[in-house]
């Protein structure tokens, strides 16, 4: 049972759960990097093994969404993102497992490898690719294609939101702190005094921070920005835990009233360079480093940037004899065998630009 759950026995009646996730996830020592950067203590979080077939942060939240889409009695799901979305990605291949057919609504965005890589991983997973360009936003065309979908065909496909972040889709990164509460009482790691992670759509950092504050651990969550508002604000980190809060009390009034902790939450914005997924010297840095170091691979879009503020507080000073965890939210599962098989020409049309264009300059 989920540690979620085992605390707060209602949940499990009131919330759907499908079992996708290989947890918990491991925790392991970065020391080499640890030493060299002065940080007391540092240790990874390591969600990239969350599932078998493909790991990262969205798998925890789609334990409950794509539960909830069965719940709902839907054969079909949507979601949106951009073209090398790890969230529409990870909804393909585990509404599959579910007996889900995905359609996925995919926006343009910068090139790079793992934009190639996941956009052929989606199509040899049998997702319903769709490019979309326009000026209205992609989550509004795809309200608007659902709309259509049901008036044309009958189908009503469930909506999951951008990178699964609903207050159901957060419940995930609420477990994954009790989780690390357990492993903490377990002496796999000391509580740590700070956490470093990306925020995308804020389901991650908001999730730990909710449940941080019902473990009553007093670790602070560095949210280190790797998009523009309105993805990631202070007004949507309140309004999130608000609505989380909301609904897990509504669920199970056991569950704390918790009151957003200013003092333990900061929004970093130092990092994103020039937007969404443009990669930035310090975060192609930073993912050089740690493979160098510890031999772990990250990314310029999410983790590279969120381990390159880890590591300018680490220069700053602020580290030192601290424990510190880093939320490693980036899949490690290789994806090379189900996409040797698959030509980028099976693509539909407008993703063949992302092979024949070459990817960003930092990459090259
Ligand atoms: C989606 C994603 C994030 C951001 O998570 P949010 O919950 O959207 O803030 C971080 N890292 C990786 C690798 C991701 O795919």
């Amino acid at each position: 049972m989920i540690p979620l759950f085992r605390a707060y026995p209602a949940l499990q009646e009131r919330l759907p759960y499908a079992p996708l996730a290989s947890l918990p996830t491991p925790v392991r020592a970065w020391d080499a990097l640890g030493s060299e950067v002065g940080a007391g203590r540092l240790y990874a979080k390591c969600d990239g093994e969350s599932g078998a077939d493909y790991g990262g942060n969205k798998v925890r939240k789609l334990a409950f969404l794509l539960a909830a889409a069965r719940a709902r009695g839907a054969r079909e799901v949507i979601t949106f993102g951009a073209a090398g979305s790890n969230h529409a990605l990870a909804t393909a291949i585990y509404a599959r497992k579910l007996g889900l057919a995905p359609i996925l609504m995919l926006a343009p965005q910068p090139n790079a490898e793992n934009v190639r890589r996941n956009l052929l991983r989606g199509y040899a997973a049998g997702a319903d690719l769709r490019h979309f360009q326009g000026r209205r936003a992609v989550s509004r065309a795809t309200v608007d294609e659902v709309l259509r979908l049901h008036r044309e065909t009958g189908r009503r496909p469930y909506i999951i939101p951008a990178g699964g972040s609903s207050p159901l889709g957060t419940a995930g990164f609420v477990n994954a702190a009790l989780e690390l509460r357990d492993q903490v009482a377990a002496g796999v790691l000391p509580a740590p005094d700070v956490i470093y992670v990306a925020s995308g759509t804020m389901g991650t950092c908001i999730g730990l921070l909710v449940g941080l504050a019902a473990a009553g651990l007093e670790t602070r969550v560095e949210a280190v920005r790797v998009t523009v508002a309105p993805f990631t604000s202070p007004e949507k980190a309140r309004h999130l835990f608000a609505r989380t809060v909301g609904l897990l009390r509504r669920a199970d009034p056991g569950f704390p009233d918790l009151a957003f902790p200013e003092t333990r939450f900061a929004i970093r914005d130092e990092f994103l360079g020039a937007g969404y997924a443009r990669y930035t010297e310090a975060g192609v840095a930073a993912v050089d480093r740690i493979k160098a170091r510890e031999g772990v691979v990250l990314e310029g879009t999410y983790t590279g940037k969120a381990l390159a503020g880890l590591l300018a507080d680490a220069v700053a000073g602020t580290l030192e004899g601290r424990t510190v965890l880093f939320w490693n939210t980036y899949n490690a599962r290789p994806l090379a065998p189900a996409i040797q098989s698959v030509d980028y020409d099976q693509l539909p049309a407008p993703f063949h630009r992302y092979f024949v264009e070459p990817v960003q300059a930092l990459e090259r």
